[in-house]
């Protein structure tokens, strides 16, 4: 079929027959409900700039095994340039939306499984990387969007998943036959997954020989039966539900990407779908394939989403009459400095990347790890910075509602202004979006999205070489290396 648009997007999540709750209740429809129509509204873009040719170049690409014209975010990386070209794509996107669009976790997925299941194949003669072929032409011929399922519950922390008490803390295989298998447990923080046609599981984490009925990555559609998606609540979210758009700050695009859930409650998987069964010792490898991945992107988004919170700080500082104080404008310097070091290091990243033995391409893992933890430093120290330019008006100011009162609007209009050029109602749009892109959902997604900071930490030492760096200063202190 042709590329998606929008609304193509739309109708086709109409189709489907997914099960989600919200505040305690079932959904009958996520594309009419105002709780999910930022999320959608942001992923829907992502498919109308397929269309638009100022975008159509970064954000299409050509489908390695059919030829075909399809989006990039079902591509599988043919190049370091293909690498730099999603970094550039996933600045451009955040910059439109101020907020995830959620089709890149699953992007991620593809390119990991394509690389595993290759490497998995030539070493141990099985067939999985056909299989994910086959699923992976389904994807581009139809430009579904794919939820990316890595996280597990993972109870306690200590305990790998053959030792947890309740076995379901990570999902597992309970069933196998000729036909497929069948599996049960849950996914948590799962980005954009109510919104999204497909679902792609994967183990969170390396594995042992015991934790074998563990070791699995399968595809299945997110309106499988025996899939249950529980919706996580946002700063604010209820802001939504009101009348008017203003207090929102964001109404369009909202603040993150719309994380859930998401229980398997014995689903079955047929067998071509399933492309890890067992094989544990594979378990570690996708993981961090498909987090170095993920990592890569966050100079690119965050790049973008920065851009536009150091606008709406650099408007806020023009509002308040307070532009030309010359720490303003430092403070302003820092943001941007911040900003750039992070897609710096996205570019690095992709730059350095190499082909894997499948022939796709791969990022610097230390590198692409280095960001992402960067990200979960600068965001806070953006956000800081932005809320000190900013004024704590956004912390304290009354509600939409307020500002048009017959009785009391004037009061708001009067009292709420900073300098004559600007009405009132500009400056506290203002103030608001910086509240929804620089408070709570947003900064915790900044730390935790992509893996929290100490699973960058331990990538990290493990890609160091620290013995090459020995080396180097022994050279030089003149000490013999022993033989
Ligand atoms: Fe994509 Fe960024 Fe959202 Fe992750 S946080 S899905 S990289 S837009
Ligand atoms: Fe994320």
């Amino acid at each position: 079929m042709a590329l998606r648009d929008g609304n193509s997007y739309r109708e086709s999540l109409r189709a489907l027959n997914i099960k989600v709750y919200a505040f305690g209740e079932k959904i009958d429809s996520i594309v009419d409900h105002p709780l999910f129509q930022p999320h959608i509204n942001a992923a829907a873009l992502t498919f109308d700039l397929a269309h638009d040719p100022t975008t159509e170049a970064l954000v299409t690409a050509t489908s390695h095994l059919t030829g075909s014209k399809i989006s990039r975010f079902t591509h599988i990386h043919q190049s370091t340039d293909d690498l730099i070209k999603k970094v550039k794509m996933l600045r451009l996107i955040a910059g439109k939306t101020g907020s995830c669009y959620q089709r890149c976790v699953g992007w991620d997925a593809l390119n990991a499984n394509y690389t595993v299941t290759y490497e998995m194949d030539q070493e141990l003669g099985t067939d999985y990387h056909q299989r994910f072929r086959r699923y992976l032409e389904y994807i581009q011929d139809n430009d579904l969007m794919v939820a990316g399922a890595m996280t597990d519950p993972k109870g306690d922390r200590g305990l790998p998943p053959a030792k947890q008490k309740d076995p379901d803390m990570f999902v597992h295989v309970v069933a196998k036959n000729d036909k497929g298998i069948v599996i049960r447990g849950a996914k948590v923080h799962q980005t954009g997954i109510v919104n999204s046609h497909e679902m792609l599981i994967m183990p969170t984490m390396a594995m042992g020989e015991e934790d074998g009925d563990y070791a699995v990555a399968c595809a299945l559609p997110t309106d499988s039966p025996g899939v249950i998606h529980i919706f996580g609540r946002q700063t604010n979210d209820t802001r939504r539900l009101e009348k008017g758009d203003l207090d929102q700050g964001n109404a369009e695009y909202g603040t993150v990407g719309g994380e859930a859930l998401t229980i398997l409650e014995d689903v079955f998987v047929p067998w071509e779908r399933v492309f890890m069964c067992g094989e544990y010792k594979y378990a570690g490898l996708l993981v961090e394939r498909f987090a170095s991945y993920h990592r890569q992107n966050y100079g690119g988004c965050k790049a973008g989403v920065s851009d536009v919170i150091i606008g709406a700080t650099t408007a806020m500082a023009e509002y308040n009459g307070a532009a030309k104080a010359s720490h303003v404008r430092d403070k302003i310097v820092e943001m941007v400095h911040l900003t750039e070091t992070l897609y710096c290091g996205s570019i690095a990243c992709s730059c350095e990347g190499a082909p894997t033995p499948s022939g796709a391409y791969f990022v610097n893992p230390l590198l692409a790890n280095t960001v992402k933890q960067n990200v979960t430093r600068f965001i806070y120290e953006i956000a800081r910075l932005s809320h000190d330019i900013s004024g704590g008006c956004m912390a304290t100011m009354p509600s939409e509602k307020d500002l048009h009162h017959d009785e009391i609007g004037k009061y708001v209009e009067k009292y709420f202004r900073g300098v004559d050029e600007a009405p009132t109602e500009e400056r506290m749009r203002m103030a608001r979006l910086v509240e929804n892109m620089t408070g709570g959902t947003a900064l915790v997604e900044s730390m935790h999205g992509a893996g929290s900071p100490q699973a960058q930490r331990v990538m990290i030492l493990r890609q160091a070489n620290l013995g090459h760096k020995v080396k180097l200063a022994k050279k030089l202190a003149g000490i013999k290396e022993e033989k």
